[in-house]
């Protein structure tokens, strides 16, 4: 039998219509004999959603506790705490939904949170790291041909409190749940066919690569490349996972990330990223002495 861990994210699940789309592919899959665990991220936008309401709240003055002078004052952690809390739930109605279309065609299927799965990490609220996970119970459930659904970018620390593993992290929670199942391929499907060599969506000449080495994914990822979160492809390489990225709404071959060592001709550029987040100023006609600099 072979495992496949499929992870969908925001846009793939961001409608009722793309939910039951992504629920054909599956039951395909699942029909063909296939194992099937399956991550999915909240729906496009429901993230930056929550969190703008998060800030909406703790924005305004009168939100300050009754009292507030008898009281201990609200530590950031405890606030880490809670937002930890709200964000969770933006995947809790994907897994819920998948699973409902799953079963509106016959496909067994069980939804799990990260704290179900478990998926242990540590206490850091926000960008919590994964330190375990035990996967008996997907286990148990896959060898009773139900299709396991998984929240992704969520887990619980070792007091049991829901932790989420940074933006983006519901490609981590699929590689660690392929990690951890030993699965035979983990397909991330998003709204592009593939790595290309510059986004797609800026540059239109980009062309998709068939294969790439996790090591130049490492480098595109962490230097803005969002098709892969950055600490998914350090996780894919240190297990050896066998992940593709691929389109949820064309077939395609998508593109290989591999871990051999690449042909001696091998371009030494593989592709190109960027980041909108930063700006550069310069400043000209610094004299060139100590301490102007810094001044
Ligand atoms: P998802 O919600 O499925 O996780 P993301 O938005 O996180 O999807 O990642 C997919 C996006 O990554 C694409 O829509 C594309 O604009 C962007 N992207 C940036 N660089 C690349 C690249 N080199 N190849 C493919 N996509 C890229
Ligand atoms: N929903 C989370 C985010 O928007 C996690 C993910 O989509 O991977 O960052
Ligand atoms: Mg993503």
């Amino acid at each position: 039998m072979t495992l496949i861990v499929e992870k969908y994210g925001g846009t793939s699940v961001g409608t009722v219509d793309r939910i039951h789309a992504i629920a054909d592919r599956i039951a395909r899959s699942k029909n063909a004999g296939n194992d099937m665990v399956v991550v999915v991220s909240a729906m496009a936008g429901e993230t930056d959603r929550l969190t703008g309401m998060a800030r909406a709240i703790g924005s305004r003055p009168e939100a300050s506790p009754e009292g507030k002078d008898s009281q201990e004052p609200i530590s950031a952690e405890f606030n880490a705490r809670e937002l930890d809390v709200l964000l969770a739930t933006g995947e809790q109605v994907t897994i819920s939904l998948l699973v409902l279309a799953l079963q509106s065609r016959g496909v067994y299927a069980k939804s799990y949170t990260g704290s179900q799965v478990p998926i242990q990490t540590d206490a850091v609220y926000g960008k919590a790291r994964i330190l375990e996970i035990n996967p008996a119970n997907v286990r148990s459930d896959l060898e009773a041909g139900r299709v396991v659904v998984i929240a992704g970018f969520q887990g619980i620390d070792a007091d049991g409190n829901i932790t989420t593993l940074g933006r983006g992290g519901s490609d981590i929670t699929a590689v660690a749940m392929a990690a951890s199942l030993q699965a035979d391929e983990c397909r991330i499907y998003t709204d592009v066919d593939g790595v290309y060599t510059a986004d797609p969506r800026i540059v239109s000449t980009a062309r998709r690569l068939e294969r790439i080495t996790m090591e130049e994914m490492l480098e595109l990822s962490s230097l803005g490349a969002k098709v892969l979160q950055t600490r998914s492809v350090g996780f894919a390489g240190k297990y050896h996972v066998p992940l593709r990225v691929l389109s949820s709404f064309i077939d395609g071959p998508g593109t290989l990330i591999t871990y051999e060592v690449g042909d001696m001709e091998q371009p030494l550029i593989a592709g190109i990223a960027y980041n909108g987040d930063e700006a550069k100023l310069t400043i000209r006609g610094v004299p060139d002495q100590p301490g102007v600099a810094s001044r």
